[in-house]
């Protein structure tokens, strides 16, 4: 039985005084549930906050990307050694904001994907179609194709690695992001099938205990028909990840 995990991208929000205030709640809130995972991936310069509130307790944390290099001239990047020493658990690799905004491609995520994992952190590599690729019937095929890159794209001893760190896989539909409009729970079921499928070609063992997780506009009044399907392994919450009641109502569902 896969553990449900509940990840909330803050993306570019919060302050030193807001994040206190929301970290405490989520605390407050979740510190008894002991059955799912829960984690916030937070700015990199939260990382430090975020180690300091959240060390000792039950809510991980992360980081939204990493570099695709190790080190060098690199000037403004972040690589995955560098969120390592703050303990991080995870991180997001291939988020769609960081496709379509930095033109990145699947190579560049699966470079990304391959420091996080030889780092020793469990990425969250996101996928998913965007409204026209769905509309022109090619949604899974760009699903495929985002997946290969982290597959068949990398040698065989950095998929071992991911393997070790348990990599997480978050289909995100692109139309559902940030704007009300979700997947319905049989869309997003279909689509996770079809992934843990492509996984099992590889390893079957691993496709039974990979978690894929939904992201795309998940709120409270969704989220438990999203979470009850069964290759729905739980979700990856960007707006309601910033409301602590609504953050903590998504766990308690999750768990
Ligand atoms: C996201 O950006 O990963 C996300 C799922 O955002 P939202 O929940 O706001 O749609």
């Amino acid at each position: 039985m896969r553990r449900k995990l509940v990840v909330g991208n803050w993306k570019l929000n919060g302050s030193l005084s807001e994040n206190k205030v929301l970290i405490a709640s989520l605390l407050k809130n979740l510190n008894t549930i002991q059955t799912t995972d829960f984690a916030i991936c937070v700015p990199y310069t939260y990382l430090f906050q975020a180690q300091a509130l959240l060390t000792g307790t039950n809510i991980f944390w992360g980081a939204q990307n990493v570099s695709q290099f190790r080190d060098g001239a690199h000037t403004s990047s972040i690589s995955a050694h560098m969120i390592a020493d703050f303990d991080c658990s995870f991180a997001i690799i291939g988020h769609s904001e960081r496709r379509a905004l930095s033109n990145e491609s699947n190579q560049k995520a699966a470079k990304r994907f391959a420091r996080v994992v030889n780092a020793g952190i469990t990425p969250i590599y996101c996928v998913g179609e965007t409204a026209e690729e769905r509309a022109e019937g090619l949604a899974e095929n760009v699903v495929k194709n985002q997946i290969l890159a982290i597959t068949y794209g990398l040698d065989e001893s950095t998929f071992e690695y991911a393997k070790q760190v348990d990599m997480v896989i978050a289909y995100e539909p692109v139309w559902a992001i940030g704007n009300g409009r979700t997947a319905s729970p049989q869309q997003a079921q279909d689509m996770h099938a079809f992934i843990r499928d492509l996984i099992a070609k590889i390893d079957a063992d691993f496709s039974k205990r990979v978690r894929i997780i939904y992201g795309g506009s998940v709120t409270p009044d969704n989220a438990l028909a999203l979470l009850s399907m069964p290759d729905i392994d739980g979700g990856l919450i960007g707006r309601c990840s910033l409301i602590a009641e609504e953050f903590s109502q998504i766990c308690h569902l999750a768990s």
